[in-house]
């Protein structure tokens, strides 16, 4: 959701007429786009701001004009100011303003803005003009989960629909502008709906209909909000790809509760066996938290285990990291540092086997592979096969053309592919 916030901030600066610098080094601005999400990514930003300083007095220019924007900014706000005297703050709901904050600043030293009204900002930003064959597009923002651990009700507000129209043309714009591929993105995608109770799957059977787009995804999606109808979508939407990201974080049904999670171990498990049933080739993926305070030996290996009957193509694992105002923060029994190093350890490791057992799966297959990118060899692209794996192969075909590819080896972390025949445009 950075990335598409970041898009969506530089096309609003270009439209007052500015121009992307080569590097943060050149650039009069600087907008450094925050997560609050784990404490890592919070103090990345105070590091950041003293690089770009130091870059400046090294190069003997004027330090440029720092912005910072998102969750760090939404939580910290005034406190930014002090601690690193940046220019503007500005929250992820209030992006829209930056140009006039920049205006502000510029004469008066600093300006922030940390308001939240729900979606203002998409009717204020400029139309889609510019893309590359795979995109991001925001369909909902914020949530109202309230996991123990987690910070994002609290950044990003309560959790709010963009209207299906705003949404189907903001798609049909980054179709005109040369998307093959849409990833509908929201904190809790599938949670997505309006008044008439479309429903994500509906919203999906609408991209359907937009010619010209082949591939269609969506992401992040929380195991409550997964209904029928989306589970059906996946059997009958040929351009919906067989890829799902389902947080499970944990896999005792003790620390579920205690994350305040509102799935269990077992309703997962009986969840992935209905999307499977109606899609028998998705790939899995999912979010892991490692010592949740409490959590035990024994309840960590229920995590593995569940692991274990899953089978995931690829996940994302983390240390638990205490955020602040968050209840978990002040529970007891913080898991010390080694057990949750050496817990994360043996999670990736599962983890490493499954997505290379995955991978290993598809060797002879033939699938179509979306070409995102050149590769390092001349001759080479790089794209991405249905199930969201890495793929290079020796190919004319350009970037956004759709290739059948057989996949000829694989390795744990990308496939190599063999252009078969050139897929209808
Ligand atoms: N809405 C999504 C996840 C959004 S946050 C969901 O509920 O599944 C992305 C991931 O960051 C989470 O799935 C979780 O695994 C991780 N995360 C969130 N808070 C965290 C914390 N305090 N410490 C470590 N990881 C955290
Ligand atoms: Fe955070 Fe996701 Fe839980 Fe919402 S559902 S509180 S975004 S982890």
């Amino acid at each position: 959701m950075n990335v598409y916030d970041g898009e969506r901030m530089a096309e609003l600066m270009t439209a007052q007429g500015m121009t992307a610098a080569a590097d943060a080094d050149s650039a009069d601005l600087v907008v450094l786009n925050t997560c609050h999400i784990r404490e890592k990514a919070t103090e990345k930003v105070y590091s950041d701001i003293g690089r770009l300083r130091k870059g400046a007095r090294l190069k003997d220019r004027a330090a440029p004009m720092i912005a910072v924007a998102g969750c760090v900014a939404q939580a910290e706000g005034e406190e930014i100011v002090h601690r690193a005297k940046v220019d503007v703050v500005v929250g992820p709901q209030a992006y829209h303003n930056l140009p006039d904050l920049v205006r502000e600043a510029a004469a008066r030293g600093s300006a922030l803005d940390t308001d939240m009204p729900a979606i203002a900002k998409f009717g204020a930003l400029p139309a889609r003009r510019k893309t590359g064959p795979s995109a991001f597009l925001t369909v909902q923002e914020g949530c109202d989960k309230f996991c123990t651990y987690c910070v994002v009700p609290y950044t990003r507000g309560a959790e709010v629909s963009r209207p299906f129209a705003a949404i189907v043309d903001e798609a049909k714009a980054l179709v005109d502008a040369g998307a093959r591929e849409i990833t509908l993105l929201g904190q809790n995608v599938n949670a997505w709906d309006d008044e008439a109770g479309t429903g994500l799957h509906g919203l999906i059977a609408a991209l359907d209909r937009i010619k010209g787009l082949a591939r269609i995804r969506y992401t992040t999606s929380h195991p409550n909000d997964m209904r029928e109808g989306l589970i059906r979508a996946h059997a009958e939407v040929e351009k919906l790809m067989p890829f799902l990201h389902l947080p499970v974080q944990a896999g005792n049904d003790r620390v579920l509760k205690a994350m305040n999670r509102s799935h269990d171990r077992d309703s997962y498990l009986r969840l992935l066996d209905r999307v499977r049933a109606a899609r028998p080739d998705i790939a899995l993926s999912g979010d892991f938290i490692v010592g949740f305070p409490g959590e035990t030996d024994a309840e960590f290996e229920d995590t593995l285990s569940l692991v274990d009957a899953v089978g995931y193509a690829q996940c994302f694992s983390f240390k638990y990291s205490p955020r602040p105002g968050t209840p978990a923060a002040d529970m007891a029994g913080q898991v010390p540092a080694d057990v949750m190093d050496e817990r994360l350890q043996r999670l990736q490791s599962a983890l490493n086997r499954d997505q290379a057992a995955f991978n290993a799966a598809t060797l002879g297959r033939t699938c179509s592979v979306l070409i995102e990118r050149q590769g390092k060899l001349p001759g080479q692209m790089l794209g991405k096969s249905p199930w969201l794996q890495s793929v290079h192969l020796m190919t004319d075909a350009r970037i956004g053309d759709l290739v059948e590819v057989e996949i000829v080896r694989a390795d744990p972390n990308s496939l190599a592919g063999v252009e078969r025949v050139k897929a209808a445009a």
